[in-house]
C-alpha cells in the first residue's frame, strides 16, 4: 500500500459511522431540551490562546501542542481542546456577560501529539458544552445532570462519576504550600514528572499514576478530609453541589486525586469513568473556570463546562452491543435485467426517492442471483425486479426479502405498499 494515514490518526469507516450519528443524535437532543446552542469555532488557534489558558506547565501544552508557524510567520496551533477557543470567540462576539446566562455545545475534532495507544488518539473527537454567567453549584449539577443523562439515553449504565474541588485564588495556593511542606522529605523518591510539578505544579502530583508517587501521595489524602483544605466560599460549593446531586439521586464519588490537566479550573472537577474501558477510563472531564474568562481580557464572568470523548464514548457503544455495527437502511432495492429494463429501472428509482422511500439500484449489470445478494448485504426490504417480460406487461416482480415471497404488481402499487 502506498499510503496510510498518519499515527495517532484513524478514519472513522462507513460501518461504524451510523454509531457515531446515533451518538451526535442524542447528544443534540439532550442539548436542546438543556437549552443549549450550537457553536462550532475554527481547528486552528494562536498556540498563546492555549498556553494561556491550559497552562504553560501541563502536559496538553508543553508537550502535546501540533504548533507550526504559517506562512505569514504566525504561530498558530490545531486546538487540543474546546473550552479556550470558545471562551475567545465569545469575547470577540460578544456573546457573554456577568447579567446573563449563555449555554455553549460543540462538536469537533481536537488534537493532541500522545503516544497512541487504545483509547488515545492524535486527532480524537470531543463533544462538549460550557454554561457562562452563574458561579452557582446548580450550574455545575445541570452539567454533571446533562452528562449523565446523555450516557442514561445511550443505554450506557456501567459509569461512574468522580468528583473534587480544587479550590480557587485563594485557598488553593495554601494547600500548594501544604503539599509542598508535606512533600519536601520525600521528593526525592518520585518520578521526574513530579519534580517538575512539585516546583511549577505541585497540586498535579495527586494526578500522578506511578505506584511510587501514589503510595508517598497516598497517605496525604487520607489526613486531609474530604474539603478541609478549601476556604469557606469553596468549601460551601463543594457541599451545596453535593447536596443538590443527592437530591437529584446523582451517583458519585469523592476522588481527592481528580485535579486534572488543565490549569484553569477552579472548585468544581468531574470526570466520568467507565468500568468497561482499559487504563483510558474517562469519557468525559468537566469542571468549573471561574477566572479564564477575566484572564482573556473580559469582565469577571464564571463559568463550567465538560468534554465528552467521542471515541471512548462509541468504543463502550461497541463493547456493550456486538452488533452495533448497523446496517444501511434501504427499503427498495432495484434489479434490472437487460439493457431496456435499466432505463426503467432509473426513471423508477427517481420516482421512488421522490416519494420519500430510501432506495437503490444494480449500476453492474450483475445477474440476478448477484443482485439479490447485494440488496440482501445492504439490508433491502423489499427488491424490484424488472426483467423484458415484465417492461411488456407494464408490471414489476416485487420480492419481500423477509417474508422470502414475490409477486406481481404495478409499479404504483410497489410506492403504496411501502410508504
Ligand atoms: P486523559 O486523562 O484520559 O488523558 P484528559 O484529562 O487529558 O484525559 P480532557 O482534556 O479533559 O482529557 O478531555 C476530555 C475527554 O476527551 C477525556 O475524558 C477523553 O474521553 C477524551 N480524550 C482526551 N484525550 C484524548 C486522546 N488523546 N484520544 C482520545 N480521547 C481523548
Ligand atoms: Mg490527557
Amino acid at each position: 500500500m502506498k499510503y496510510q494515514s498518519l499515527r495517532g490518526m484513524k478514519d472513522i469507516l462507513p460501518e461504524e459511522a451510523p454509531l457515531w450519528q446515533k451518538i451526535e443524535a442524542a447528544c443534540s437532543k439532550k442539548f436542546q431540551q438543556f437549552n443549549y446552542q450550537e457553536i462550532r469555532t475554527p481547528i486552528m488557534e494562536m498556540t498563546e490562546l492555549f498556553a494561556r489558558a491550559v497552562g504553560q506547565s501541563t502536559d496538553i501544552v508543553s508537550k502535546e501542542m501540533y504548533s507550526f508557524t504559517d506562512k505569514g510567520n504566525r504561530n498558530v496551533v490545531l486546538r487540543p481542546e474546546g473550552t479556550a477557543p470558545i471562551v475567545r470567540a465569545c469575547l470577540e462576539h460578544n456573546l457573554i456577560s456577568k447579567d446573563k446566562i449563555t449555554k455553549l455545545y460543540y462538536f469537533g475534532p481536537m488534537f493532541r501529539y500522545e503516544r497512541p495507544q487504545a483509547g488515545r488518539y492524535r486527532q480524537f473527537h470531543q463533544v462538549g458544552i460550557e454554561a457562562f454567567g452563574s458561579a452557582d453549584p446548580a450550574l455545575d449539577a445541570e452539567t454533571i445532570l446533562l452528562a449523565v443523562s446523555i450516557f442514561k439515553d445511550l443505554g450506557l449504565t456501567d459509569l461512574e462519576v468522580d468528583l473534587n474541588s480544587v479550590g480557587c485564588k485563594e485557598c488553593r495556593p495554601r494547600f500548594d504550600s501544604r503539599l509542598r511542606a508535606y512533600l519536601k522529605g520525600f521528593i526525592v523518591q518520585m518520578c521526574e514528572d513530579c519534580h517538575i510539578r512539585y516546583k511549577k505544579n505541585p497540586l498535579r502530583i495527586l494526578d500522578c499514576k506511578k505506584p511510587t508517587c501514589q503510595n508517598i501521595t497516598n497517605e496525604i489524602l487520607q489526613k486531609i478530609g474530604d474539603s478541609d483544605y478549601l476556604c469557606a466560599d469553596c468549601k460551601d460549593h463543594f457541599e451545596k453541589l453535593k447536596s443538590i446531586l443527592d437530591s437529584l439521586s446523582v451517583n458519585y464519588k469523592i476522588n481527592k486525586r481528580l485535579v486534572r490537566g488543565l490549569d484553569y479550573y477552579t472548585k468544581t472537577t468531574y470526570e466520568v469513568i467507565s468500568s468497561s474501558l482499559g487504563a483510558q477510563n474517562a469519557v468525559c472531564g468537566g469542571g468549573r473556570y471561574d477566572n479564564l474568562v477575566e484572564d482573556f481580557g473580559g469582565s469577571s464572568v464564571p463559568a463550567v463546562g465538560f468534554a465528552i470523548g467521542m471515541e471512548r464514548l462509541v468504543e463502550i457503544m461497541k463493547l456493550k452491543d456486538q452488533n452495533a455495527k448497523l446496517k444501511a437502511n434501504v427499503q427498495l432495492y432495484i434489479a434490472p435485467l437487460g439493457e431496456e429494463a435499466k432505463s426503467k429501472a432509473v426513471e423508477y428509482l427517481q420516482k421512488a426517492r421522490e416519494a420519500g422511500i430510501s432506495a437503490d439500484m444494480d449500476y453492474q449489470d450483475k445477474k440476478l442471483k448477484a443482485q439479490l445478494k447485494i440488496a440482501n448485504a445492504i439490508g433491502a426490504k423489499y427488491v424490484l425486479i424488472l426483467g423484458d417480460d415484465e417492461l411488456k406487461k407494464n408490471i414489476v416482480v416485487l420480492r419481500d426479502m423477509q417474508a422470502n415471497s414475490q409477486e406481481e404488481i404495478t409499479f404504483e402499487e410497489v410506492l403504496a405498499r411501502i410508504r
